[in-house]
């Protein structure tokens, strides 16, 4: 574990960095409140700070309450050293933040055994920190192809669109769907069908930037958005979609198959707020465009919202646009 030692005291500080050190931690150590903070916010972090109550500039309680103000930072279990004993001080320290105490003079056994105790609540919180970010991922992901699912795809649509209007920055969607899919599997099987879906997902990502992007919309439907791209640049990087997914065939075990696929395109501008199903919603008109005009193509269709519809406020994600 790394520890970091904080005391005024050279003797206590460098008696107990002796033992830590003997007893293979980790150990960093500061003789005030000052150069103890800049540990604390420099990389790597320690996992645990054992530090005096008493010292001149920032106190120990004062270093509590710094380091539990902070946010989104990896847990560091605190044991306060304290001269005091008097309930009301340790009460003080506990509130603050601090995890645990140990009264001087203290026992280096019980030093030790106190260690241990915050290696199991650190060990416990590293654990849950990475558990809620699985979460988070799974949360936003599609299962079988890993790009976003329908929610996160129409969060990250608000997002753009917000920053855009702020930035006054076009913001372009391409609504793609797979031809005649159902065919796909009827002929070759489900699960070819899944094989040829999570392909698509990668060869239409490969061809984006990084700051856009890609959701499921529905089955073989996907979404993508373009911050800062305009209507000539969205229709470009729709056509080189097209030509990524159809140009070459997909193999999967002895089949060799080839898929095409239909985009409808547009791009936001000006009028804000809106309903933001209003943009989708004219997407998929080009898209229907294509699909009528016989498939494997990409159409562009302007997007305009009347005058009664530009002053609804759009508001946080829009529970209308989720899909059941
Ligand atoms: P169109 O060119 O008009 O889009 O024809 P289509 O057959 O693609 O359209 P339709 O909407 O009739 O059918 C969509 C098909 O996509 C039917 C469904 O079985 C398939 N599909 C949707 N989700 C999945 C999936 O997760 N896995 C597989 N294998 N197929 C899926
Ligand atoms: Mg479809
Ligand atoms: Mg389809």
């Amino acid at each position: 574990m790394r520890v970091l030692v904080v005391d005024d005291d050279p003797l206590t500080l460098h008696m107990v960095v002796y033992r830590l050190r003997q007893w293979g931690h980790d150990v960093i150590s500061a003789n005030d409140g000052t150069a103890a903070w800049e540990f604390i916010e420099a990389s790597p972090t320690p996992n645990v700070a054992i530090m005096d109550w008493m010292m001149p500039g920032i106190s120990g309680l004062e270093l509590c309450q710094r380091i539990r103000a902070r946010a989104g930072v990896p847990y560091l279990y605190i044991i306060l050293l304290t001269g005091r004993n008097h309930p009301e001080d340790l009460i003080a320290g506990l509130d603050a933040g601090a995890d645990d105490y140990l009264t001087k003079p203290f026992h280096l056994g019980e030093l030790d055994a106190r260690l241990r105790a915050g290696k199991r609540i650190v060990d416990l919180q590293n654990e849950l920190i990475s558990t809620r970010e699985t979460l988070r991922i799974q949360a936003m992901q599609d299962p079988l192809t890993q790009i976003l699912n329908h929610g996160a795809i129409l969060d990250a649509l608000l997002r753009e669109v917000d920053r855009a209007h702020r930035q006054r920055q076009p913001v372009s969607v391409i609504l793609g769907d797979l031809d005649a899919f159902k065919a796909v599997n009827d002929t070759y099987g489900h699960i070819v069908g899944d094989q040829i879906l999570i392909e698509v997902a990668e060869r239409m990502r490969s061809c984006l930037r990084s700051y856009d992007s890609i959701g499921r919309y529905g089955g073989e439907e996907f979404l993508m958005v373009l911050p800062n791209s305009d209507a000539e640049q969205a229709l470009s990087l729709a056509e080189r979609i097209r030509l990524a997914v159809c140009n070459m065939p997909f193999h999967y075990k002895n089949i060799e198959l080839s898929v095409t696929l239909s985009q409808g395109v547009t791009t936001w501008t000006e009028p804000y707020p809106f309903p933001l199903e209003r943009l989708i919603q004219t997407a998929d008109g080009a898209l229907y465009l294509v699909k009528n005009a016989g498939r494997n193509g990409v159409e562009y269709a302007h997007f305009d919202v009347g005058e009664d519809e530009a002053v609804v406020p759009i508001g946080r994600p829009n529970p209308l646009l989720r899909m059941p």
